[in-house]
């Protein structure tokens, strides 16, 4: 990514770094910082209002091994694979490939997958964002009643930014991965976003209202953020 400095010079600085970077150019900063967007897997320079380009190459070079370590230690994207134990809803279920099957389908503890072994990842991945929408969309549903909050609609989503989001007009969407979550966190994030149906922010009385429908909402809230990016390993 190049950047305009303010004098009309360019400056590539991942290329002066050598690896993937994603910059933003901050007015609101005051010292340029390096964080590691874990989801979206790579490294965020945040830079300053009127920083001089020698500063950042400086904090570059500084913050370099860091950099390097932090990013060495993120969990491998993953593909779904044979044999593979998968958690949904609670359940685990082992992947079995099954060519002559007509379809993809759960069977007892196994989720037996049609088709080409090339494409199993992408059936899987299709399959459980089909079951996941349908077993969401009633539980949303269920759950807005209990608040007298009105959906218009649920979808599921690829997101690589957010679990899950509600519009002022009532559209709900949820993260595919969330079905790989224990039970009790997806019936976190179903009341989170039910309550937005009401509360469009994230005011006390929004919180009331999560825990009015999800009385254990801290300690499930506490999982999604600290164990849930591992479900992100799954592209
Ligand atoms: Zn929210």
């Amino acid at each position: 990514m190049k950047i305009t400095l303010l004098n009309g010079r360019t400056c590539d600085y991942q290329a002066y770094c050598g690896f993937s970077l994603k910059v933003v150019n901050s007015d609101r900063a005051k010292r340029l910082s390096l964080r590691i967007d874990e989801k979206l897997h790579v490294p965020v320079l945040t830079i300053p209002k009127r920083c001089a380009q020698k500063k950042v190459k400086e904090f570059l070079d500084a913050n370099h091994d860091w950099v390097v370590n932090m990013m060495a230690r993120l969990p491998v994207a993953a593909k779904f694979s044979q044999g593979e134990k998968v958690s949904f809803f609670g359940h685990d279920y082992t992947i079995e490939h099954d060519k002559t099957n007509r379809t993809t389908e759960f069977s007892g503890s196994v989720l037996r997958v049609s088709g080409g072994e090339e494409f199993l990842h992408r059936r899987v991945k299709d399959y459980l964002k089909e079951q996941t929408l349908k077993i969401l969309s009633e539980m949303t549903v269920n759950k807005a009643a209990e608040i007298a909050g009105k959906v218009k609609s649920v979808a599921i989503k690829d997101t690589r930014s957010r679990w899950g989001s509600c519009t002022t007009s009532g559209h709900i969407n949820y993260n595919w991965r969330i079905c790989m979550a224990p039970k009790e966190v997806i019936n976190y994030l179903v009341c989170h976003e039910v309550a937005h149906l009401v509360h469009p922010d994230h005011s006390a009385d929004f919180w009331n209202c999560v825990e009015q429908i999800c009385p254990d909402y801290k300690e499930t809230r506490r999982w999604l953020k600290n164990h849930g990016k591992s479900l992100y390993k799954y592209i």
